[in-house]
């Protein structure tokens, strides 16, 4: 994150707002779209000025990166990546016995920051509240996040790391078995993810939004939803916490398709996508990755 840019922006803002006033045509229009923004923009700035505070003194990085890459994307030229995550999201992100987000994911973004000489800050947050974070009060998120459309429209996504599906967690005597079986059913999901967009269009579903996925389980314990939709991996780690309470059954057996989990980054930023590329690659082509994949999914 940088206060360059924070400060750019304001600029920038103050300008539109200026040029607004001058031209009667549009008004109505710019004024609304330009309330919005300069609001953004405060924030931007209030985020700016507070990371810079806070990292100043412990962020060695920022030269050694521009030594290592001829081009240095705005958001790590403070030294620091900031990543938002949602930690419910086990094995890929949890908060562990020390009160620290950790994971896969986390461990991921950790390498990457070493790969770039940066450092990294998570930022935990609702999953929902990430994408709209991006560019503002976070610089990337990493949280078993899948590429989708809908989400490209607001973001941009780095080479996909992980394939995962969705997978249905039933209580252990459930008699549902197939999509069919899903129809009229109370379904948990975890808010704004790809199992809540699945669980809306079935047919006559109700649909049981937490924000925490473990909390979406105890209902389903409990009996207050029929089953939770959820990525595979989570799946089986509440499988195995909860065992002999209930199932955790592959999406493919009900028709889901397959997924792909990437890191999103501010739109436009071909800069940090390229860098974030370079590092996934090397971390993939000296085994880090691999070792990664046996710690945290494989000891599952
Ligand atoms: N993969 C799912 C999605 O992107 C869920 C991610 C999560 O809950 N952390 O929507």
């Amino acid at each position: 994150m940088k206060k360059f840019l924070a400060v750019a922006l304001t600029v920038a803002m103050t300008m539109t707002m200026l040029t607004a006033c001058g031209s009667s045509e549009t008004a109505a229009d710019s004024t609304e779209a330009t309330a919005a923004d300069s609001t953004e923009a405060a924030e931007t700035t209030e985020t700016a000025d507070d990371t810079a505070e806070e990292t100043e003194a412990e962020a060695p990085a920022a030269d050694e990166t521009a030594e290592n890459s001829d081009a240095v994307s705005e958001a790590l030229a403070d030294g620091v990546l900031t990543v938002g995550t949602n930690a419910e999201f086990p094995p890929f992100e949890y908060v562990d016995d020390n009160g620290e987000a950790d994971g896969f994911d986390m461990a991921l973004v950790k390498a990457i920051g070493e790969k770039l000489g940066v450092e990294v800050v998570i930022e935990n947050m609702e999953f929902a509240s990430l994408v709209s974070s991006i560019g503002s009060k976070i610089d990337i998120a990493a949280a078993g996040m899948t590429v989708t459309d809908e989400r490209k429209e607001s973001v941009d996504f780095t080479n996909s790391y992980y394939e995962a599906v969705q997978y249905v967690i039933l209580p252990a005597d459930s008699e549902i078995a197939a999509a069919a079986d899903l129809e009229g059913k109370t379904i948990g999901v975890q808010l704004g993810t790809t199992g809540d967009f699945i669980a809306e269009d079935i047919a006559d579903s109700t649909v049981s939004q937490y924000n925490k996925a473990v909390d979406a389980v105890n209902d389903l314990i409990n009996g207050r939803v029929d089953c939770v939709i959820i990525d595979k991996n989570p799946a089986l780690v509440f499988e195995s916490k909860f065992e002999g309470q209930v199932v955790a059954v592959d999406g493919a057996q009900f028709d889901f398709e397959p997924e792909e989990y990437a890191i999103a980054l501010p739109k436009g930023d071909t800069v940090l996508l390229d860098q974030i590329n370079a590092a996934l690659e090397e971390i993939k082509a000296d085994g880090t990755f691999d070792e990664l994949v046996k710690t945290y999914i494989e000891a599952e």
